[in-house]
């Protein structure tokens, strides 16, 4: 089994936990984080339970643009109208916690820099 064959976002992808779906559609779903950092704070994921951006590969590209226009979709959707910080956080140092790919859409608050 591959390390994000059975994260928490993989039991969210089955509904086998519960989570805010704000878009699903077959390549991927974004929902609210559980803990959020600003007012609106989306996990965009793909339904490919890749584990981390470092694992992505060049014939991941259209999945990984199809990412980053749901994230623009969804902040459309949400109202995020003065803008928004996109993070994708990887690996150990890079403060990753959960095992498959996501990216944070957070918003509407005004955001600092840099970060923590
Ligand atoms: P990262 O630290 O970048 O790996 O982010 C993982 C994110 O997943 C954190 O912001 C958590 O708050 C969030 N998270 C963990 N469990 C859940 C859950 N069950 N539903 C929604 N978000 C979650």
């Amino acid at each position: 089994m591959s390390e994000t064959s059975d994260t928490l976002f993989s039991k969210i992808i089955r509904r086998e936990i519960p989570a805010d779906i704000v878009y699903e559609d077959n390549l991927c779903l974004a929902f609210r984080d559980i803990n959020p950092q600003a007012p609106v704070h989306v996990l965009v994921i793909p339904k490919q339970p890749i584990a981390k951006l470092s694992d992505v590969e060049s014939q991941d590209h259209a999945l990984m643009g199809h990412l980053l226009l749901t994230v623009k979709r969804v902040a459309d959707q949400l109202g995020l109208a003065n803008g928004y910080r996109v993070v994708i956080n990887t690996g150990p140092e890079g403060g990753q916690t959960v095992y498959h790919l996501h990216l944070h859409l957070l918003g509407g608050r005004q955001m600092t820099w840099p970060p923590g």
